[in-house]
């Protein structure tokens, strides 16, 4: 039997009846999901045999099937989920799957520590301590980093005068002081620019934690929080993105060996994000700065890097209690 089609039978909702034809009945928990009314007449049903599974629901037309020897697809992933599967629990069987379809080699399962192949940065980028041809675009570059108070002595900050390019501020991303990606800032990004263009791209291997290296023995803990121009600013890490954090990213962070102190963006993914460092013993910091500030970055250039970095040390808390006090004014609503 497999791992999959026992987690979905296991995890349909309790009142489901099974009827000759060999289809399992249930309320679908899809409909409200697509949008549409909840289901209370069992439209929702799934069917096995020794070649995989079927789910179907004759009230929104949500379908999704597995075949065995095939990867997941989407729907099957996103209906598992509906049905209360933990996203953890989805992984695992996603990569057993893979591992006995040859997809994936044990030896690549056994040394989880990410490797990281050394990447190309894009095309013409230079150092922006090299450039010499001062265009609108470099211009834009130089001022963005002025006003985002960013000096030099940061990182090696890269600008491309390629027509693809020339508007992005480039950050390289380094392991063991090697370049294995990047992320590019957009730098004359408004809100009104929002819809068409993304803020930021990044290019990089899943798992990867940023300013890793200079966490060397002068520090004391680390700082981890989501955006890379943070991170600089406090010479801590960046996990990038929200939301989640990959397993490889917590074991980089932890074979560090020092205290964790993680800082949150102001918004509904910094929110989430708190409980998944607390559950991860890390200690959380928001520190009492003014309303606007959104992020660390927003912080220094109200204040300055000096400020905002000690102000991240004297409210790192541990309590969850605390946390929780805390995060309730600092975000003006509870953590869950
Ligand atoms: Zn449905």
């Amino acid at each position: 039997m497999s791992a999959l089609i026992d987690t979905i039978i296991a995890s349909l909702p309790q009142s489901n009846n099974t009827a000759s034809s060999g289809w399992t009945y249930f309320n679908a928990p899809c409909c409200y999901q697509t949008g549409h009314r909840p289901d209370t007449k069992k439209s929702g049903k799934v069917i096995q045999d020794s070649n995989g599974i079927k789910y179907y629901c004759s009230n929104c037309g949500y379908e999704a099937s597995w075949q065995t020897g095939c990867s997941l697809s989407r729907n099957i992933k996103i209906i598992m989920k509906w049905l209360n599967i933990s996203e953890d629990h989805i992984n695992k069987i996603e990569f057993d799957i893979l591992k006995q379809a040859g997809k994936i080699t044990t030896k690549k399962f056994k040394d989880q520590f990410p490797t990281f192949e050394t990447k190309a940065l894009l095309e013409g980028a230079i150092k922006v301590s090299d450039i010499t041809d001062v265009c609108k675009y470099s211009l834009a570059v130089l001022e963005f980093m002025e006003q985002r108070k960013l000096t030099l002595d940061d990182t090696d900050y890269y600008w491309s005068p390629h027509p693809a390019h020339r508007d992005k501020l480039i950050i390289p991303y380094f392991y063991e002081n090697r370049i294995v990606g990047y992320i590019t800032r957009f730098v004359q990004w408004s809100e009104k620019e929002q819809l068409d263009k993304s803020k930021y791209l990044r290019d990089v291997e899943p798992g990867y934690v940023f300013n890793l290296d200079a966490q060397d023995d002068t520090k004391e803990f680390v700082i981890v929080c989501e955006g890379e121009i943070d991170a600089l600013h406090v010479g801590g890490c960046a996990i990038g993105g929200g939301r989640f954090i990959f397993k490889q990213q917590v074991m980089q962070l932890a074979r560090l060996n020092k205290p964790i102190i993680y800082v949150p963006d102001r918004d509904r993914e910094g929110r989430k994000m708190i409980l998944k460092a607390m559950e991860l013993g890390w200690q959380v910091s928001m520190p009492n700065w003014s309303k606007k500030c959104r992020d660390i970055g927003d912080a220094v250039v109200v204040t300055d890097r000096l400020e905002t970095f000690s102000s991240i040390i004297e409210s790192a808390e541990q309590c969850p209690t605390k946390i929780n006090l805390k995060a309730k004014t600092w975000f003006h609503q509870k953590l869950q």
